[in-house]
């Protein structure tokens, strides 16, 4: 075939395939445009997931009856002139691709009406082929209605995924794009329910309450933090506000991460792992935060036209942006880390208290387990805003030595400790040790293992048993003999000396659930994860006896630990009950 130049259909539906890959890359881009015509609300409707329709209507500056067909062709764009100005954009959009490329794999019309004309105008464009503007009557603003998505490109239709999976992506890019901008109303209608709304009133706890729940977003931490520039000009270069989760409250994988830079939601690995660094040893094993932060920086040192969809950036000074985030979100977290103590609440019946959230967790200070020497970047700085933060320059980071009491309702420890009262959950205390004690081991590159008297055969539904014969390799570094015993089964032969008496099959179940497939790459990290989910699985269970041999060594086992205060998922191990909270409940001492 000879060489020629390929009809702009055709090159527009090429061009389509980078930015508009599913029903929510369609509402992104809308919604964008939406924003940065100074809308005030904006309105979304879908039918079918979007398959069927996606319309957005927005209160913004419209576009004038003579430029509407050229704001449908491809390069065309109002937010970008001269080269230069990509390296200080202000908008959302700048390529001028999104209108025409969604235009060329649907059944498209745009309808719109500047403030100073008495009439909108409409224009439809179908598969690519844009009809005549025609006048017609309509508010101020803007309205796309997009209808049959890819109904010609039979192929991008095949993979989409169910309704449920494209419906979702649709709601969560929404209320993200709603956390970003609280000033502005969004409301998302399917069919005939309102299946979001936000007030656009600027309270963006209000918003998480809607994307999370109530119980939830009551518990997001603030993160509000500014770094000047060198220059001294008094604005702040640098800025991060948002929330972040308690170490508390994780999810099995970081889908709940989210970030925007200059208002326009990023997925950067490097961004992510600076949050991830914050949270390091607090988390940890396979356990992620929930956040919602939003970096404000100024345009020229970010770089955001490397990805189509400008879902990816790139910073100037990215180690500058990384250690400021990383060190904002850490000090967020270490502000609101504590070990929770007991209040004399939950101990007495005198008082009943009104919130049932609040009862008893008084979240003191004393003794808080976290250890600004288990971050791996540990400044001075960070050490100063330790001591600003707190007003008390050192922590405690292990426990006292306990004498042990005795086991309560086969699930807790009772310990005395020279500062009063430990409750110590078994299962936490016993996770946290096989934890540090596997991940010492391994190491030390001896992780000695014991052969069953029976070798255990284990079956598995296929896509588990997919998942776990890539995770073998991990499982015989660390201790245990598996191997493929056949379609879909599994023969352990051998376990960790340390897992003794654990049951293997649970050791092999832990490898398959909550697995991600995105599991980052490094596999320090991986492995770390893994080996918490076996320990989490081979730990003693709540309501399981112990003989008080076994409840000594491990109370010995966890205050050896580095980090005997939370297990690795990042729950605590213990609750702290102070003489001091004793004896004020006994009325030996007055309140305070
Ligand atoms: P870009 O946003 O990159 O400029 P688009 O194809 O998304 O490219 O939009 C093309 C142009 O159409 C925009 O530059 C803008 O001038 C105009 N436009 C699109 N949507 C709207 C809207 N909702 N309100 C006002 N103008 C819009
Ligand atoms: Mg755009």
């Amino acid at each position: 075939m000879p060489i020629r130049l390929l009809s702009s259909e055709v090159a527009s539906q090429i061009a389509a395939g980078e930015v508009v890959e599913r029903p929510a890359s369609v509402v992104k881009e809308l919604v964008e445009n939406s924003l940065d015509a100074g809308a005030k609300f904006i309105s979304i409707s879908i039918a079918d997931a979007g398959r069927t329709l996606i319309e957005v209507a927005d209160d913004g500056f419209g576009i004038p009856a003579n430029e509407l067909d050229l704001a449908a062709s491809r390069h065309a764009t109002s937010k970008l002139v001269q080269s230069d100005d990509l390296f200080h954009i202000q908008t959302l959009g700048f390529r001028g691709e999104a209108l025409a490329s969604i235009g060329s794999v649907s059944h498209f019309t745009i309808t719109s009406r500047v403030g100073s004309a008495k009439e909108g105008a409409r224009l439809k464009v179908d598969g690519g082929i844009a009809g005549k503007v025609e006048k017609v009557g309509a508010p101020v603003g803007t309205v796309v209605r997009v209808e049959n998505l890819f109904y010609n490109v039979p192929a991008r239709l095949k993979f989409l995924k169910t309704d449920v999976t494209e419906r979702r992506a649709i709601d969560s890019l929404v209320t993200r794009y709603a956390l970003a901008y609280p000033h502005v109303r969004f409301k998302v209608t399917d069919g005939k329910s309102v299946t979001l709304q936000t007030a656009g009133d600027g309270d963006r706890r209000a918003i998480l309450a809607a994307l999370y729940g109530v119980d939830v977003a009551r518990q997001m931490l603030e993160v509000m933090a500014t770094e000047d520039p060198s220059t001294g000009s008094g604005q702040a270069a640098l800025s991060l506000t948002g929330y972040i989760s308690p170490v508390s409250l994780t999810r099995s994988n970081r889908k709940e991460i989210t970030f925007f830079i200059n208002g326009r939601w990023v997925q950067e690995v490097a961004l992510n792992s600076a949050i991830l660094q914050a949270y390091h040893t607090l988390l940890m094993v396979g356990r992620y935060p929930l956040t919602a932060l939003f970096l404000e920086m100024p345009p020229e040192e970010v770089d955001v036209n490397v990805h189509p969809t400008k879902a990816e950036v790139r910073f100037r000074a990215q180690d500058k942006i990384f250690s400021f985030v990383q060190r904002s979100v850490r000090k967020a977290l270490l502000a609101y880390t504590p070990v929770p103590s007991v209040s004399p609440q939950l101990w007495g019946a005198r008082s009943v208290p009104a919130e049932p959230r609040e009862i008893g967790i008084d979240w003191t200070m004393a003794g808080a387990s976290v250890d600004s020497e288990q971050f791996p970047v540990t400044s001075n700085e960070g050490q100063d805003s330790l001591s600003t933060v707190h007003g008390q320059p050192s922590f405690s980071t292990g426990v006292p030595l306990l004498r042990l009491i005795g086991q309560i309702g086969s699930t807790y420890l009772v310990a005395e400790g020279p500062d009063g009262l430990y409750l110590i959950d078994q299962h936490a205390a016993h996770e946290r040790v096989l934890f540090e004690k596997l991940m010492a081991q391994r190491e030390n590159k001896n992780i000695p293992s014991q052969q069953l008297l029976t070798p255990e055969v284990v079956t598995m539904p296929p896509q588990s048993a997919k998942t776990l014969l890539e995770q073998l390799p991990f499982l015989n570094r660390f201790g245990f003999e598996v191997e493929e015993f056949g379609t879909n089964t599994f023969q352990v032969r051998a376990m960790p000396v340390l897992f003794s008496g654990g049951d293997p099959a649970s050791a092999l179940r832990a490898l398959v659930e909550d697995f991600e497939e995105d599991e980052s790459p490094l596999q320090a990290e991986v492995e770390a994860r893994i080996a918490g989910r076996v320990c989490k699985r081979l730990a003693v269970k709540a309501g399981q006896v112990l003989t008080s041999e076994e409840q000594r060594s491990l109370l010995n086992d966890l205050e050896a630990c580095q980090s005997p205060r939370t297990c690795p998922h990042g729950r605590p191990t213990m609750i702290h009950l102070t003489v001091d909270a004793l004896e004020r409940q006994f009325g030996r001492r007055g309140a305070r």
